[in-house]
C-alpha cells in the first residue's frame, strides 16, 4: 500500500516536473512569429500573461484539454511501441494532461469544496503559488500540478541554470522579454479563435 501511495507520487512530480518545462519553454522561447506553434501554442501563453484572467472566462472543459489529452496519448503510444509503456508513465502522462485545468482553478476567485480542499491541503499547486509566476521577475514558478517541485527548483536556480546550458549549446538566448506580465493589458479582448484553448501548459502545458 506504501509502496503505491510513493509511486502515484512520484508520478505526480514527475508529471509536474513535465507542466513545469513545457511551461518554462513557452515562457522564455515560445515567440508569436513562430511557424505553427506561434498562433497555436504560443500567442495564447503570451496572452495569458497580459490578461491572466482569461483561462477562467473562454472554453469549455474540453477544448482547454483536448491537445494535452492527445499530446500525452500519442506519447503514452510512442513509449508502448518502444517497450517503455507501464502504469508508471501513464500515472505520469496521465496527471500531467491536467495540468492546464489545474492551472485554470488557480485563476478561480472559487472553486468547488473538492478542489478547494486539494488546493488548501497542497496536494494540488496552491493558489498563493501559482500567483508567484505572474508576479516579478515573471520567470519563476512554472510548475503547475503540486507546490512541491517549485520551491526546490528555485532554491536551486534551476530555470536560470538551463537556460545558461541552452545558450551555451546553442547560442539561443531567452526571448522571454517578450511576454512579461508587466506589458500593458490589451483594451480589447482579442477575437477567438479555434486555437484559443490550445493552452498555456499545453504538454505537447500557463
Ligand atoms: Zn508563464
Ligand atoms: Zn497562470
Amino acid at each position: 500500500m506504501l509502496k503505491a501511495i510513493g509511486a502515484i507520487i512520484v508520478c505526480l512530480w514527475a508529471a509536474d516536473f513535465i507542466t513545469g518545462f513545457i511551461h518554462w519553454m513557452e515562457d522564455t522561447y515560445c515567440l508569436e512569429h513562430l511557424p505553427v506553434i506561434g498562433g497555436f501554442i504560443c500567442e495564447p501563453n503570451i496572452q495569458h500573461h497580459i490578461d491572466p484572467l482569461d483561462i477562467v472566462r473562454d472554453g469549455t472543459f474540453f477544448s482547454r484539454n483536448y491537445l494535452q489529452w492527445t499530446s500525452c496519448g500519442a506519447i503514452f503510444l510512442g513509449l508502448c511501441l518502444v517497450g517503455w509503456g507501464n502504469i508508471y508513465t501513464f500515472m505520469t502522462l496521465f496527471f500531467a494532461s491536467f495540468g492546464n485545468e489545474v492551472h485554470r482553478w488557480n485563476h478561480m476567485s472559487r472553486s468547488g469544496p473538492f478542489v478547494s480542499l486539494l488546493k488548501e491541503t497542497g496536494l494540488i499547486q496552491m493558489q498563493r503559488q501559482h500567483s508567484l509566476h505572474h508576479k516579478p521577475p515573471y520567470a519563476q514558478y512554472y510548475c503547475a500540478l503540486t507546490s512541491q517541485l517549485n520551491p526546490v527548483l528555485e532554491r536551486v536556480n534551476f530555470w536560470r541554470r538551463l537556460e545558461s546550458a541552452v545558450t551555451f549549446m546553442t547560442g539561443i538566448t531567452p526571448k522571454r522579454e517578450n511576454r512579461r506580465d508587466a506589458a500593458p493589458p490589451k483594451k480589447t479582448r482579442r477575437k477567438k479563435t479555434q486555437h484559443d484553448n490550445a493552452n498555456r501548459l499545453a504538454p505537447a502545458a500557463s
